[in-house]
């Protein structure tokens, strides 16, 4: 069933996702799923519960794709009209199919209820199709296949309730395995890197993040923080492995020490490792970050053995007032004061390693003349390395883009002082 070019789209159905009153989770969810076996989704769209413009949406979806997912609409009331929408693509009609109706009408009867007769119509399929089992609430799916008009491929259509508890474990057991039976093996790595920006990772990347290469390289960026993402398909798991290997080995070639972990792994994880495993301390004083470097470092298992505590200070506080004396209200954002605050920290806890934060987060963010900044660094015996960051987003991604790059800091230097 799962072919490499595979195409996939959802359409969720409802007014009240079309009004506004609730949000299409659904399709976001089937995405990611889909995601997982290695088909690529190209559209979702939402339709109120219109049949004509229903069925318009079906026409379009079951000729340019693969796979069509639908969700919403199965229900009993006169206002769910996918299975008649179904039936219209088809020009079939809707048939009674016996098996669903008993097994709705004993779901009514465990719960000591008579089943209205609205009811019957969840256990009517338009002609052809396949009832998929609900065994979370009243309403089945429905499976079936369209030809596309060069008749040589099919599409493949599965209608899901709407509501997620129901859809879920639907997907999960009865259309999942339906999309990947007899497939071949697909596999993803995911490596992480940090202290690149987006294009400058592809421009160093160079050919192997070109399309409709194998192994398939893409590129995210979640705030600074750049994934690659190897899909590899193959007849066996070892021949993924094989070629993820080989391009993972061109990979780590051009992007060296940018590259930090894997999977889920985040800068927190490899620091605390790294600390740990040469028995190393670390305290931390944030200025404008509200801890969430101190936050991140304590997410960690395993941090107790390196991470000796912190101050969380604002440009305002003692610390803060003693770096602007100079200069009277002005906050001191320098890398003089980063520092201050570094050396200040890693006396109180008598660590190896500091790290500090200056940040002044009620700054005009998008101020297209004055830059807003922050400082980060990093003292030990020795060693005062500082680093400034130009800031041009806002306030949630500056502290979480802060904190990353002040242990990005610190990765560097442990993994530069093995090297020598
Ligand atoms: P339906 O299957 O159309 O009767 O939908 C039943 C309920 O499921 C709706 O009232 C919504 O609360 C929920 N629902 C339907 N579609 C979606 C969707 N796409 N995303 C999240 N919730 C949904
Ligand atoms: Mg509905």
């Amino acid at each position: 069933m799962l072919k490499e070019t595979m195409r996939a789209e959802i359409i969720a159905i409802g007014s009240e996702l079309t009004n506004g009153e609730k949000l299409d989770t659904n399709s976001q969810w089937l995405s990611t799923q889909l995601a997982s076996i290695g088909i690529s989704t190209h559209f979702h769209s939402t339709i109120a519960d219109h049949i004509d413009e229903i069925v318009d949406q079906f026409q379009l979806a079951t000729q340019r794709s693969d796979v069509v997912l639908i969700t919403g609409g199965l229900g009993p009331t006169l206002d769910d009209l996918t299975r008649q929408a179904l039936a219209k693509l088809m020009e079939v009609d809707l048939v009674l199919d016996k098996h669903s109706l008993q097994i709705i009408e004993s779901m009514f009867q465990k719960r000591y209820r008579e089943m209205p007769e609205r009811n019957r119509i969840q256990a009517m399929f338009p002609k052809g199709s396949e009832p998929i089992q609900n065994l979370h609430g009243t309403a089945p799916g429905i499976w079936m296949d369209v030809p596309h008009t060069d008749s040589k491929t099919n599409c493949c259509i599965a209608a899901m309730p709407g509501v997620p508890s129901e859809m879920k474990p639907m997907f999960q057991q009865s259309i999942l395995p339906r999309l990947t039976q007899g497939s071949s093996v697909i596999r993803f790595v995911r490596i992480n890197c940090f202290g690149v920006g987006e294009s400058k990772t592809e421009e160093l990347l160079g050919e192997i993040t070109s399309r409709g290469r194998d192994p398939e390289v893409g590129i995210t960026a979640h705030e600074a923080t750049i994934t690659l993402r190897i899909k590899a398909i193959g007849e066996s798991v070892k021949v993924c492995e094989q070629k993820i290997s080989e391009t993972y080995a061109i990979i780590h070639k051009r992007l060296g020490d940018y590259i930090y972990g894997y999977e889920d792994e985040e800068l927190e994880h490899v620091v605390v490792t790294m600390l740990n495993e040469r028995h190393l301390s670390l305290a931390t004083s944030e200025c404008g970050t509200g801890g969430l470097l101190s936050y991140r470092l304590t997410e960690v298992a395993g941090s107790n053995g390196c991470y000796a505590g912190g101050i969380i200070s604002s440009i305002h506080s003692p610390s803060g007032r003693q770096l602007n004396s100079a200069e009277e209200n002005k906050p001191a954002l320098n890398a003089d004061a980063a520092i201050f605050l570094a050396k200040e920290t890693r006396e109180q806890h008598a660590s190896d390693f500091a790290i500090s934060i200056v940040l002044d987060v009620d700054q005009s963010w998008q101020d297209t003349e004055n830059i807003p900044q922050a400082f980060v660094a990093l003292v030990a015996d020795g060693i005062e390395l500082t680093e400034e960051i130009g800031l041009t987003v806002n306030r949630a991604i500056a502290k979480s883009r802060v904190t990353k790059v002040a242990l990005n800091l610190l990765r560097q230097h442990l993994n530069s002082s093995t090297k020598e």
